[in-house]
């Protein structure tokens, strides 16, 4: 018999010898894949083997074939969808967390990473400008932090209408009118579908993607609030966003969450990337007022920079986020009145300590840091946006505010063979994607490393991408 911490140590170190050589890569090497995940399948696939292998070796294994698989994600170089990359001391920590294991659940049992995440939880609500009073939770990412802002949103909307969710559930009860920007993620309809909350109506847009105030007036109220008889007004649900996937644009959410408000209406803020603005001063004019809603869904993985999965959903009404999460079973020992136990404001009841990183990227950077980095993105992204549109032939399409850059080159046959030019040529990779009824090449700057080599090799990707495709 092997000592325990000898059986893990070959492991381990093999893992960390190879973890350093794939970050060592990023700076050089090419951003996309080398193979296709059908070209990868032989050397993981076959018959399950009989006999087992050492964990170094297999280790050693996994390593050296799934590396020409691998997107280099945490490259300055990748500007695909919107992926940030990893701080080293969120790094660190996520490695800690997996050697702790410690299914943070409960207060009592994993007292560390509760102590932890309760901190990097308040950490975030004063940093965000959110409210103190309002309860958090440490989800796998923005998809289910707007999911549990919606579900506590649910739970609220249908307890003040005078229905009991719990025992009776949806059918029969008054009926939720759900309302979101033209431009709205997908999430958040994917969300509202987990939630049997059916497809939301969507209210115009502008140029930016900006939800139209007005438009939002005259769509709560077509739905003719008090209908639903006696018991209060119809339950509105207003879901706004900060960070358009395209233009980087934030919802005017001073007139928004007024409106919304005038109605009634619960008001959630998907904020997946956007939400981190208000940890910079100078972009307050794109935040303002967003603390006047009542829930907040945002990533940690993207513009804070820590390893995936890790998304935050914040509550106002702690209570409502209780109620929506929590399991309320017996052999679960809990103290009586303190703070909510981990698993009461999340889907999950087991789970890794994921907070722990944004604890770890948080004190790391500390809140200048965090700023200068965030900064740091809108700087680069703006500087490519500038250098780009220089270009003959590059159309910049969106007022570059925050992260993102969408262009265009002429027509969209055009648009699309220099994206697939660029993502041929490695030297980058960004997304093309279809916005406002046009096919785009669409840059995210959300990346830590990103410096000023990166973009100026980003701009000649771009050009040489368009010269190749003229001929
Ligand atoms: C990325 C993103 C989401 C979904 O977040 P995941 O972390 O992928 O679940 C939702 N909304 C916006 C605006 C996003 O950018």
């Amino acid at each position: 018999m092997t000592a325990p911490e000898e059986s893990y140590s070959d492991a381990l170190m093999a893992a960390f010898r190879h973890a350093r050589r794939w970050l060592g890569s990023q700076e050089e090497r090419r951003v996309g894949p080398r193979l296709t995940a059908a070209e990868l399948a032989p050397a993981f696939g076959g018959p399950l083997p009989q006999d087992g292998t050492p964990a170094a070796d297999v280790v050693e294994y996994l390593a050296e074939r799934a590396e020409p698989g691998l997107m280099a994600m945490p490259s300055g170089r990748f500007f695909g969808w919107v992926i940030g990359g990893t701080l080293p001391a969120a790094l660190a920590a996520d490695w800690l967390v997996s050697a702790w294991d410690q299914n943070t659940g409960l207060r009592f049992a994993t007292p560390a990473t509760a102590a932890i995440e309760e901190a990097a939880g308040r950490w975030l609500l004063e940093l965000l400008g959110l409210p103190q009073e309002a309860g958090a939770g440490f989800t796998t990412g923005a998809t289910m932090a707007n999911f549990t802002g919606l579900a506590a949103a649910r739970w609220r909307l249908m307890t003040d209408a005078g229905w009991d969710l719990d025992a009776d559930g949806l059918a029969g009860g008054p009926r939720i009118r759900c309302f979101v920007g033209e431009e709205r993620h997908d999430t958040i309809d994917l969300g509202l579908r987990y939630l049997g909350l059916g497809r939301p109506t969507a209210v115009p847009v502008d140029r930016q993607g900006r939800i139209d105030p007005a438009g939002l007036d005259r769509a709560l109220a077509g739905t003719g609030r008090g209908e639903s008889g006696g018991s209060g007004h119809a339950p509105l649900l207003v879901c706004l966003q900060a960070g358009n996937l395209h233009s980087g644009a934030f919802d005017p959410f001073r007139e928004a969450i007024a409106v919304a408000k005038s109605h009634g209406a619960w008001v959630h803020v998907d904020g997946a990337f956007g939400l981190w603005a208000a940890a910079v001063p100078e972009l307050a004019a794109l935040t303002s007022g967003m603390d006047g809603a009542d829930s907040w869904g945002t990533d940690a993985h993207k513009t804070l920079n820590v390893p995936y999965d890790c998304g935050i959903v914040v509550v106002r009404d702690a209570l409502a986020l209780r109620a929506a999460m929590g399991v309320h079973t017996s052999y679960l020992i809990q103290e009586a009145d303190g703070p909510a136990d981990p698993f009461e404001t999340v889907p999950e009841l087991s789970r890794r300590a994921r907070g722990v990183p944004v604890w770890a990227a948080l004190k790391s950077l500390g809140r200048d840091g965090v700023a200068d980095q965030v900064r740091g993105l809108v700087l680069h992204a703006r500087r490519l946006a500038e250098r780009l549109a220089e270009l003959d032939g590059v159309e910049v399409l969106n007022d570059v505010s925050y992260t993102q850059v969408s262009l265009a080159f002429g027509d969209d046959s055009t648009t699309r063979a220099v994206t697939a030019r660029i993502i041929a040529d490695g030297r980058v990779w960004m997304s093309g994607s279809r916005w406002q009824d046009r096919d785009i090449l669409r840059i995210s700057v959300s990346n830590w490393s990103t410096d000023d080599a990166d973009t100026a090799v980003a701009v000649d990707a771009v050009r040489d991408a368009l010269a190749a495709v003229r001929g």
